[in-house]
């Protein structure tokens, strides 16, 4: 019997896991990654880096390589991929599902502003008169708080920023997880009266929320853009037992792949 060929779209915590706990005995795993980052998680599978050239190079490659399957796993916050994915998988006739960790939700006594992007996050910063601000958007998401004078930035990132922006700042280098305790003293050593945050959602970088929470302090919370239409799963298992039908769809007599 044929592996069915798997393209999983990396650049989330769960992609790797997904990579991890896909049986590679069974599927024939392609991960494929924008590149963005220098240092990448080990996983099975054939790796691709780089994009596919927007929804017509996406489409091309489905055909010429023969995928029967797509699994969407590009973080939350990923604002074109997904779009790009559901339209190719739809010329090209590819089931597709995506996976993403639920979004996050205010708990009691948390004081939560929410905007619908890093621009709007900027602006709160600049009106409320916020002094000290642990930004956590980024490396890359800098540029928008450019303007923002009063305030004296906490950066956190995985890599060094290429260049900073900010008139004002500190940049901490860390990868999470980051539990609750040293998110506190994180925030309370650099006497933070904000925290701006993507709703990335997931365990691993909720500490800072529950600490600002024990602090009280204000969190702007950025939105998740708008996803397309169409299947999604938020755990590692759901998209497995996805995987097993797909499985049995192309293991089913008659199974004609794509369009
Ligand atoms: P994006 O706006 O959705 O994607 C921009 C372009 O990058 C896409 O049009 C595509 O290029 C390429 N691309 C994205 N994911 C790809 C993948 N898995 N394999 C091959 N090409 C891919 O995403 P982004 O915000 O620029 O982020 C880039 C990557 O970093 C994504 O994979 C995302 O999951 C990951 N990431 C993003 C964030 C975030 O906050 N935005 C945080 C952590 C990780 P083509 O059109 O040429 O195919």
């Amino acid at each position: 019997m044929r592996a069915p060929r798997v393209l999983l779209l990396g650049g989330s915590t769960e992609a790797s896991s997904l990579a991890r706990a896909i049986d590679t005995r069974r599927f024939d795993l392609t991960v494929s990654y924008a590149g963005r980052t220098r240092e990448r998680t080990a996983t099975p599978g054939t790796i691709r880096v780089g994009g596919f050239g927007g929804v017509a190079g996406l489409t091309r490659y489905l055909r010429d390589q023969r995928v029967d399957a797509v699994v969407d796993a590009t973080h939350p916050f990923a604002a074109h991929m997904p779009h790009y994915a559901a339209t190719a998988c739809a010329a090209a006739g590819v089931p597709r599902v995506r996976l993403c960790r639920p979004a996050w939700t205010p708990d009691p006594g948390d004081e939560w502003i929410e905007v619908a992007d890093l621009s709007a996050a900027a602006e709160v910063v600049d009106a409320t008169g916020a002094r000290r601000v642990f930004l956590t958007t980024g490396r890359q998401e800098l540029e928008p708080f450019a303007h923002v004078c009063g305030a004296w930035f906490l950066v956190r990132a995985i890599e060094q920023p290429h260049r900073m922006p900010l008139a004002s700042a500190h940049v901490v280098l860390a990868r999470g997880p980051f539990d609750e305790a040293d998110e506190l003293a994180l925030m309370q050593s650099h006497d933070i009266d904000m925290l701006v945050t993507k709703n990335s959602g997931g365990a691993a970088a909720a500490g800072k929320l529950s600490a600002a929470r024990a602090l009280g302090i204000r969190v702007v919370m950025v939105r998740r853009p708008l996803m397309p239409a169409g299947a999604i799963v938020a755990h590692i298992a759901d998209a497995l037992a996805w995987l097993d039908d797909v499985a049995n769809a192309v293991h089913a007599p008659g199974y004609v792949r794509g369009v």
